[in-house]
């Protein structure tokens, strides 16, 4: 580990704990992070040459694996043309009708370049659409780094046990009702509250920030019919959950129509991209049309537009969907199997999402339902991984991705290594 040891020497001098984004910075895991070269199919391949099996897959994006050809051909293709334009391009149209074809949710969107201007733009516009200034969110449940939605979010938080980030004044969290998932009673009696004032409820299409905290199809049906009877309008953030679930979208998976949903990752195929969209009715409230403001220099720049086409494109062609849950059939009983006698260590998946769990007989529903000792065993699983060449994200409350590159040879690693683990007893 040579080469990594030494950019990381470099790296901690002029980027905080020498990263970009906080969970890179293996602390809850153990160790230095380790620096990536290259990636090829579902392979990624350190600074010292060292080759992983990549179940973190840039944390969503690459739902096709690494540097797809025909992703990597219209990067290369429209890169010849020149790489922004600040103008209309015809890969944001494409891109867009694709999206539009597809999601039944979306009528029209706005593309802007992170998951985080994605949630922060749909609530803008929920808030510039009904009049209302509160907004609630679920516990656990992470958006992106808005300052108001710091509020009892998951991902790095989770990890670093903050509650919220400091920086973030209370005035602008006041705004931000909180509400624990899978508890519909709860939630009702909330709503009896402060409904009327609620601009808009938004729920991670499955919840994958805080562990897999798969819903129940009752409760989110329940939500909307609560969102419907107060005016308040759901949106669904299927930045992580969009074009990963067996139906592709989250709400496709529980059977509601969402008002607004938010994209991000897979959309951009591993550019910056993010977008939100709904009815033409609720868009048409954005500038120049109507009155709610946004906007974006690098917006729908032709690049990103046309990797995440591709991306798309590849997706739809292939029916990863299909090849997802193909790989599932083989994983699933395989890993039941090995974990049967393991009362510690539990193992759930959901179309291309999967997370171990650790202590608990069943799957978490809840953040308040994970293990307390979660992030010190999972610290031990990491390292034995690391060290069979297998990269899983650097957080016990990351999910897993799989990839359509992946095939039975990768699954077979994959339980090898639990099998080792168990072994070992973590
Ligand atoms: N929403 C969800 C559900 C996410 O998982 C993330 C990032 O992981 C975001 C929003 C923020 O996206 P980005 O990191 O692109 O800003």
């Amino acid at each position: 580990m040579k080469n990594s040891q030494t950019l990381y020497d470099q790296a901690v001098k002029v980027l905080p704990a020498g990263v970009n984004s906080p969970v890179r910075a293996f602390r809850s895991v153990g160790g230095t992070p380790i620096f990536m070269e290259k990636g090829e199919g579902t392979y990624l391949f350190d600074a010292d040459g060292n080759r992983y099996l990549d179940f973190c897959g840039s944390w969503g994006p690459l739902v096709l694996g690494h540097r797809h050809p025909e992703v990597q051909a219209a990067i290369t293709e429209v890169v010849g043309r020149g790489w922004t334009f600040g103008t209309p391009v015809k890969e944001e149209v494409a891109l867009a009708q694709l999206v539009a074809d597809k999601l039944d949710a979306v009528e029209m969107m706005r593309f802007v370049n992170s998951g985080t201007e994605a949630v922060m733009s749909a609530i803008r516009l929920a808030r510039g659409t009904t009049g209302r200034d509160k907004i609630l969110k679920f516990r656990g449940c992470y958006h992106g780094h808005v300052d108001y939605l710091l509020v009892d979010a998951g991902s790095g938080l989770a990890t670093f046990g903050t509650a919220a980030s400091a920086g973030v004044p209370d005035a602008f969290a006041e705004l931000t009702a909180l509400a624990p998932l899978d508890d519909l009673e709860g939630l009702q009696k909330l709503f009896a509250e402060i409904g009327e004032q609620i601009a808009a409820v938004v729920i991670e299409g499955v919840p994958a920030n805080n562990g897999l905290l798969i819903q129940s199809h009752e409760y989110i049906a329940g939500l909307r019919r609560l969102c419907d009877q107060y005016g308040a309008l759901l949106i669904f953030d299927e930045v992580l959950a969009g074009f990963r679930m067996p139906e592709v979208m989250a709400y496709a998976h529980y059977g509601v129509q969402p008002d607004l949903v938010c994209l991000g990752k897979v959309i951009g195929g591993g550019m910056p991209v993010g977008a939100y969209g709904g009815r033409a009715e609720i868009m048409h409230h954005i500038a120049p049309l109507g009155k709610v403001y946004q906007a974006g220099t690098l917006s729908g720049n032709p690049v990103a537009m046309a990797a995440g086409y591709a991306t798309l494109k590849a997706y739809y062609e292939a029916d990863v969907p299909a090849v997802i849950e193909k790989l599932g059939a083989y994983l699933d009983p395989r890993m039941e199997a090995l974990l049967a006698d393991v009362a510690d260590l539990g193992f759930i998946r959901l179309g291309s999402l999967f997370w171990f769990y650790f202590k608990r007989a069943q799957a978490p529903r809840t953040a308040e339902a994970i293990a307390a000792e979660s992030g010190e065993i999972y610290g031990k699983l990491h390292r034995l991984m690391l060290d069979r060449g297998i990269y899983m994200a650097p957080s016990s409350y990351e999910v897993g991705f799989l990839n359509a590159a992946m095939t039975t040879t990768e699954l077979d690693m994959l339980l090898d290594g639990i099998k080792a683990a168990v072994e070992e007893g973590i």
